[in-house]
């Protein structure tokens, strides 16, 4: 899949109720200067459209009682199959749900592998089970709280896994140098002027030395995930341990 998404652009698909929602973020910034140089078409598709019904209805009570309203199946479906048409290779399919994985840097470095994503957006209640036992998709959190929809968590996602794509960012090493890979923090860093309120940008930085600013930044690194993140550290004494001598 890496080699497939080498070869051509990554697509992604989101199938939402509320497409609004998406126009400035996805017209903005790196995502919108990854799709002008073609790494990435992000399509938004508003799930109503694929209601038949007079008044259009998205949704309905759950079965048995219960507050509020839930996604109805058939929009969902027909709006997913507008998009692939079995038998043509299944997209990877995801529900952004609170019950889902939840979401880091690896996902979306997994995520950035694959050639077609197609994200479904919950709303209200969520959604009938019935997309879950049918479509059967990958379920990501993007952590342990309750949001009013799954668009927000399809924005995030897509922004994480389009600047991993090879060419969206301007730097190719910005990504390699970040928090998480290594499973590490990153190191502070400085820009000018070299004093300001009085705060000076360390010496070392000015030395002009590579090796000893390399050096630094990977110390300070360690100190700040130790600190801010010892899981993160005791996750990579675990890989050490692991690893064949
Ligand atoms: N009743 C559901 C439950 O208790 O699991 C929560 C429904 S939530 C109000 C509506 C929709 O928002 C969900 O279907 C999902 O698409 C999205 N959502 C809410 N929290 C989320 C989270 N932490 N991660 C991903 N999606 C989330």
């Amino acid at each position: 899949m890496a080699i497939l998404s080498c070869l051509g652009k990554m697509r992604i698909d989101i199938l939402t109720l509320f497409p609004m929602m998406f126009y400035n973020v996805m017209n903005s910034s790196m995502m919108n200067i990854a799709q002008q140089k073609n790494i990435v078409d992000i399509r938004v598709t508003n799930i109503r459209n694929f209601t038949y019904d007079k008044h259009h209805k998205v949704d309905d009570r759950p079965c048995g009682g219960g507050p509020g309203m839930l996604m109805k199946p058939e929009p969902i479906f027909r709006a997913v199959e507008s998009i692939w048409h079995p038998p043509d290779v299944k997209p990877l399919l995801i529900l952004l749900s609170p019950q889902g994985e939840v979401f880091n840097q690896r996902l979306a470095k997994k995520l950035s592998e694959e050639k077609h994503l197609i994200m479904i957006c919950g709303h209200y209640e969520g959604v009938d089970e019935r997309v879950r036992l049918g479509l059967t998709p990958k379920e990501i959190s993007l952590g342990d709280y309750v949001l009013t929809g799954g668009e927000l968590p399809a924005m995030i996602i897509t922004d994480a896994v389009t600047r991993l794509l090879p060419g969206a960012l301007g730097c190719k090493d910005s990504t390699q140098l970040e928090s998480f890979q290594n499973n590490m923090l990153e190191y502070p860093q400085y820009t000018k002027p070299e004093v300001w309120r009085g705060i000076k940008v360390p010496d070392i930085l000015k030395s002009g030395h590579h090796e000893k600013i390399c050096k630094w930044q990977l110390q300070q690194a360690k100190l700040r995930t130790r600190k801010r993140r010892p899981d993160l550290m005791e996750q990579n004494k675990k890989v050490e341990h692991d690893e064949p001598s």
